[in-house]
């Protein structure tokens, strides 16, 4: 060192970004206690936003960021601005879609990631992080009855996984679909789903650049179950007038009926045209925890790939999915690329070059920490509560006249309403506006129904009744 290099001191870093620890610490215990206060608030308040929205936009343009303000302040603004401006999945009334409120394990994983922001692109940067995402993945992919050999890994959520599941398959399909993309079919590439399938299906055909109409959205068995006999007339018309089928997806959990495809049958089809098989049981796939209720799935240990998202069932924060596929070098032969400044170019560990992302969170540590101090057991326990709550909530509207539609083994009901209430529409309309539970429309099967899903994993007996008061009063 010389003289100068000691007398240099260098601008002291900006306050507001970067606090000294003594202020960061009481910020922290300041944010832990408020947080808890407004989740309690939430918890006693309205399921549904009850913003002003014209006046938080109003408040919202008053942030020019020329003037900086108190990091305290802005934090009670923030979380004012989600206890009342947003619908609470987190509450124990949100009878809605698979987003389940997350574990506290799961949490306390995102506090520990958000500490330390490793950058998950590379094994050689991340050993610790890289092992532990492989070694969940494989325990799921294990649970799931994939051979051992099985791989993975973690996305940003279901669109991405099914993404994923669609390259492999097409570039496994045709060699040219590497370097000439679809034009190196020698036909439209085409693959096979039910209508009744998730939407990111058809987003994704139009991303990959097979365009929309390659999604052939195969008509149902009446009980929203894709139809085989549709779908073998499907394949065997576009073999015929030349086009290449490449997938088959089959749904386990459909997101409108938690509905699951015939799952063997998809298997034994898409072995005997050479298809990539994919299952995508993005909310449905947790069940393989409990013992009790995993042999719904049956056949998913067949699939060339399966999405599992750990953001649904398995109730870690969002958004936080899962890929796993029976060839693990499969995702390789779709990502792989050189790249000089990274440190490693490891086909075999790199998630960089296994995936469609590049810098990537530390996402598998939530699955994790919820698997270590739960088990399998506690996740078991999680997904049988929620099916003997939604068996409850059936009976009790049964009891008053509701029919349901769909024929689920899991957590979602598809209910018609007695007629004297009103349309599902309405009945939907009333529950919203009254707040006290959340509840969606839907269509199943030609028939607009009242969708109904339990998602909580604290959702009491009062608020069932609760629930069911709001559907049905008097
Ligand atoms: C939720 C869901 C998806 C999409 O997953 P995201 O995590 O929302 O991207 C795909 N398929 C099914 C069956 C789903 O339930």
């Amino acid at each position: 060192m010389t003289a100068s290099d000691r007398a240099y001191s260098p601008p002291a870093p900006d306050a507001a970004l970067f606090p000294a620890q003594a202020r960061r610490q009481e910020v922290d215990d300041y944010l832990t206690r408020a947080l808890a206060h407004g989740l309690e608030r939430m918890r006693a308040g309205p399921v549904t936003p009850d913003i002003d929205i014209e006046a938080f936009k109003r408040d919202l343009a008053g942030f020019d960021f020329a003037t900086p303000r108190p990091l305290a302040e802005l934090l009670d603004w923030s979380i004012a601005m989600l206890e009342h401006g947003v619908t609470h999945q987190t509450h124990p009334r949100y009878f809605g879609l698979f987003n389940p409120a997350p574990t506290f394990p799961a949490q306390c994983a995102d506090r520990i990631v958000n500490s330390f922001n490793p950058q998950v692109a590379s094994a050689t940067t991340s050993p610790a992080a890289v092992a532990l995402e492989a070694h969940v993945i494989r325990s799921i992919a294990q649970r799931a009855g994939f051979p051992s050999g099985a791989g993975g890994h973690f996305t940003s959520g279901g669109s991405e996984a099914n993404y994923t599941g669609m390259l492999c398959a097409l570039t496994r399909a045709h060699p040219a679909f590497a370097s000439d993309g679809a034009r190196g079919f020698p036909g439209a590439p085409v693959f096979y789903t039910s209508r009744e399938c998730h939407g990111s299906w058809v987003k994704i055909a139009h991303q990959a650049g097979i365009g929309r109409s390659a999604a052939r959205l195969v008509a149902t068995d009446g009980h929203g179950r894709i139809s085989m006999a549709a779908l073998e007339q499907a394949i065997a018309q576009d073999l015929a007038a030349g086009r290449v089928p490449f997938l088959i997806v089959a749904s386990a959990g459909t997101s409108n009926a938690g509905m699951i495809d015939p799952l063997h049958a998809c298997a034994d089809l898409a072995a005997r045209h050479g298809l990539w098989y994919h299952v995508d049981a993005a909310w449905g796939g947790a069940v393989v925890a409990s013992g009790r209720l995993r042999a719904a799935l049956a056949g998913l240990e067949r699939a060339d790939s399966a999405t599992i998202d750990a953001h649904k069932w398995l109730a870690t924060t969002m958004g936080c999915g899962m890929f796993v596929v029976r060839d693990p070098a499969a995702p390789g032969a779709a990502f792989n690329v050189a790249a000089s400044y990274m440190p490693s170019n490891e086909l075999s560990l790199d998630p960089y070059m296994n995936s469609l992302q590049w810098s990537r969170r530390f996402l598998g540590l939530r699955l994790f920490l919820s698997l270590a101090s739960a088990g399998w057991a506690g996740h078991a326990a999680h997904i049988e509560r929620a099916v003997a709550l939604t068996a409850r909530i059936r009976s009790e509207l049964e009891s008053r006249g509701w029919s349901v539609l769909n024929d689920s083994p899991l957590a979602v009901l598809s209910l018609v309403p007695p007629a004297a209430l009103g349309d599902p529409r309405a009945v939907v309309a009333r529950v919203l506006k009254g707040g006290r539970a959340w509840v969606s429309l839907a269509r199943f099967e030609e028939h607009d129904v009242v969708r109904i899903c339990v998602t909580h994993g604290e959702t009491s007996a009062e608020d069932l009744s609760i629930l069911v008061q709001a559907l049905h009063p008097g």
